[in-house]
């Protein structure tokens, strides 16, 4: 057994309080313990009793003053330290793993985010047999922004498409940025009306976002929307394809438009 070193320095401040409390009794007991009254010897063995006595205490507030004491202090701050350390590397990794899900440019949650919520839907979905819709939408023309206005302005239309999705989403869905200027959307406990209903509000929501783009420059965008109502049985990424498809059906049929 391996004692740390302020065990052991409480066991050597520990013996040394012992020994003087056994040199008291040693001096209480040579002094008025002796038979018949104490003589001449049994007084100077008391005094030697009482001195080694006062020389144990007197080392005992020695070595605790100025061991044990700072000892303890010693531990007693760094403890603090090695606590604040360890809840600084925990709140960095709740950034990091925030960070991780998170698209940094919309602040909307990332692809990783949304094939990982989205399993989870499905999972307790299929228990209580509710509907789950997913959406996936894409800016129109979004290279020819990018080449007329500059990369810069492509991304304040992102990062303002990006708003209008959270403001047109509701608590309970997942947002995503799944690429470039491609999101997705998981809806719970939607129908197939509604899911289509909700992702018309949110097209023509986008259509009529003005970006000014100063000198009386606007600019004006629009999203075409894929959308697929999860059948129960098919995977994840089966339901992401057939949304996928929708908004590819939604594009050869002249953009700006919903597709189911
Ligand atoms: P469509 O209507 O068929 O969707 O045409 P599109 O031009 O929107 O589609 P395409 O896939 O040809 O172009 C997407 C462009 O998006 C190309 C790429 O340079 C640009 N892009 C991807 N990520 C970003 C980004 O983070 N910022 C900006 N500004 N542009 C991006
Ligand atoms: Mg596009
Ligand atoms: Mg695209």
């Amino acid at each position: 057994m391996r004692f740390h070193r302020s065990e052991m320095s409480f066991m050597g401040y520990l013996l040394l309080l012992i020994g003087a409390a056994a040199c008291a009794f040693w001096a209480n007991d040579v002094v008025f313990g002796a038979v018949g009254g104490a003589d001449e010897g049994d007084m100077a063995l008391g005094m030697v009793a009482l001195r080694v006595q006062l020389g144990l205490l007197c080392a005992a507030i020695v070595v605790g003053l100025f061991h044990f004491y700072p000892l303890i202090r010693k531990q007693a701050h760094e403890h603090v330290h090695w606590r604040q350390i360890a809840e600084s590397l925990t709140m960095k990794t709740h950034t990091f793993q925030r960070a991780a899900l998170t698209d940094p440019m919309t602040g909307l949650q990332n692809r990783r985010y949304f094939d990982d919520a989205l399993a989870q839907y499905m999972e307790e979905f299929s228990r209580i047999g509710r509907p789950l819709g997913i959406m996936i939408l894409d800016i129109d023309h979004f290279k020819s922004i990018n080449d007329t206005h500059g990369h810069d302005i492509g991304d304040e239309v992102i990062k303002g498409l990006a708003n209008t999705i959270k403001d047109y989403t509701r608590h309970h869905d997942i947002a995503a940025r799944i690429g470039g200027e491609e999101f997705a959307v998981v809806a719970p406990n939607v129908g197939i009306a509604e899911l289509d209903k909700m992702a018309n509000r949110l097209r023509l929501a986008v259509s009529n976002l003005v970006f000014n783009l100063g000198g009386n420059v606007r600019l004006k965008i629009t999203i075409s929307v894929g959308i697929a109502l999860w059948d129960g049985e098919e995977t994840g990424s089966a339901l992401y394809k057939r949304a996928d498809e929708n908004l590819y059906e939604a594009k050869r049929g002249g953009r700006n438009r919903v597709c189911a």
